[in-house]
């Protein structure tokens, strides 16, 4: 055998093994497999105009989608707030995917907790479970807020949450006066983005319905779901800070996401001060860096008095000056002398960097505001987007994208799909291929299958490790960004001008 004690292979380099090699093919035989020219035939087939016809008629079936339900958004809004629990009402098996999800992504334990919703509370109703939860989290966990969101179960029975857990307040589950945030997120409708949303406004109303606003100067900052946020967050704070602004981030799950290993575990670190939330109420305004993630809180926001903006994902030169230029037009102050040489320094690594990335056409998937910031972002770039597709992008977004692109020489190839999965996008991709994908780890099997090289830069990147690390915010961000689609590109160069040898230089 080819493993043993004295050499032990990795599983990449043993299953290449001739021992290996012969059992896969041996089981053939067992397995029903169709003949390997009928294969090949369909392989080629779906490569065709004529299945991408097909494909895009279908209506009741989503194939590998590029977005995930309401409440692994809620969830990952909850970890950025004090102390905060995270505690879905509904099934074991759902939390139990939202904290896999998160911590595959982070490469960090994501606690939190379900009702554990079975076919008894399905039938009678999860009362019951809600009350034993909240008392369980309360004494268990001792957190400062429970953030609790639903899943599909308690959503199909129509459970009333704020019924719930008034029901185990009177029956001394937890203290009368201890808060309880929570937000409807039923998974049928909607995606990850409408979920963070639903909970950062489940959690502010919490602590700002009641309350009288006194303004002040101060202004909130939403992020938005950001599989980026360790890093993003703070360049934020860092910008911010360069400002000399006082402000709030609403839901500031950048340590939660990034706590050291020193031989203490924390449930829980960082996150948004509950008496900077409070607080909040008092702002002049509240700014969201993705407006598809704070639809509802910015109406919340902009119904207690406050001035609302919202930007899509702020990425690169023109986003960045935007951003920065609100920012200066609400708190009065100038954009800061460094701000404007990182700018600078930003240009010039696009100009020194231009040959290599004028023309290349590139496809485009994930959440809505990142396809926007992004595309925004690859045009400044000299790039061309073929294909930006957003499975929870909405006819909204798609009326901003055409804008987008028409408004942009670079952008006369764009097409923009929204509501479609990448099963629709591995047909687009065969028939109108672009040089370049970018998106989530989901891309690996479309660059498998079509040979189109993948640039992770969006959530979730199980993949490769430590991105989130790095910011892809601001100036700083577009640096790294742009050195990240580079690095690809000049990768796929050395592989094609390796063949010939020519051209294949230290020079690039
Ligand atoms: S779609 Fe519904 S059942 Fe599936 S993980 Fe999300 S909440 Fe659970």
């Amino acid at each position: 055998m080819p493993q043993s004690a004295e050499k032990i292979l990795d599983h990449s380099k043993l299953f290449n093994e001739p021992e290996y090699q012969k059992l896969f093919e041996d089981k053939k035989q067992f397995e029903g497999c169709h003949p390997e020219e009928l294969v090949a035939a369909q392989a080629a087939h779906i490569n065709t105009w004529e299945y991408r016809e097909k494909n895009f008629a279908r209506e009741a079936l989503t194939v590998n989608p590029a977005k995930a339900c309401q409440p692994l958004g809620a969830v990952f809004a909850a970890a950025g707030f004090e102390h905060t629990l995270p505690f879905n009402h509904g099934s074991q098996g759902c939390t139990a995917y939202f904290r896999s999800h998160l911590t595959r992504h982070f490469k960090e334990p994501c606690p939190a907790v379900s009702t554990s919703m079975t076919e008894d509370a399905a039938v009678f109703g999860g009362l019951q479970n809600m009350i034993d939860g909240l008392q369980n989290a309360y004494q268990v966990y001792k957190p400062k807020l429970i953030a609790v969101s639903t899943t599909c179960i308690a959503e199909v029975i129509g459970d009333d949450l704020n019924a719930f857990i008034g029901k185990a307040r009177e029956k001394g589950a937890i203290p009368e006066d201890f808060p309880v945030a929570y937000a409807h997120t039923p998974s049928f409708v909607g995606s990850h983005v409408v979920g963070y949303d639903l909970m950062v406004k489940g959690v502010l109303s919490c602590f700002w319905d009641k309350a009288e606003r006194t303004p002040t100067a101060k202004i909130n900052i939403i992020p938005g779901f950001d599989g980026y946020v360790v890093g993003n967050n703070r360049e934020l704070k860092r910008i911010l800070g360069e400002f000399g602004v006082e402000f709030t981030i609403m839901a500031d799950s950048s340590d939660f996401f990034d706590t050291p290993t020193d031989g203490t575990y924390r449930m829980f670190d960082g996150g948004t001060k509950l008496t900077d939330v409070a607080e909040g109420l008092n702002a002049k305004a509240t700014i969201s860096l993705q407006q598809y993630c704070s639809t509802k809180t910015l109406e919340y926001a902009q119904s207690k008095g406050q001035d609302v903006a919202s930007f899509h994902y702020p990425m690169g030169v023109s986003a960045t000056d935007e951003l920065l230029m609100k920012i200066s037009e609400i708190t009065g102050k100038p954009v800061p002398a460094t701000l404007e040489r990182e700018r600078g320094r930003l240009v010039d690594a696009m100009a020194d960097s231009s040959a290599w990335l004028h023309g290349k056409t590139v496809s485009i998937f994930g959440d809505p505001d990142f396809v926007y910031g992004m595309a925004r972002f690859a045009m400044e770039l000299g790039m061309e987007p073929v294909h930006c597709l957003s499975t929870n992008g909405t006819k909204e977004w798609v009326a901003q994208m055409d804008e987008l692109l028409k408004g942009n020489s670079y952008g006369a190839k764009g097409q923009v799909w929204a509501g479609k999965d990448l099963w629709h996008m591995r047909s687009l991709l065969a028939t109108e291929p672009s040089e370049f994908l970018i998106g989530s780890s989901y891309g690996k099997y479309l660059e498998k299958d079509l040979g189109i090289p993948l640039i992770r830069l969006t959530f979730p990147i199980f993949d490769r490790h430590h991105h989130h690390r790095f910011p892809t915010f601001g100036y700083q961000g577009g640096l790294r960004v742009l050195v990240t689609i580079l690095d690809k590109i000049l990768d796929v160069l050395d592989v094609e001008t390796a063949k010939t040898g020519i051209s294949y230089d230290l020079v690039r």
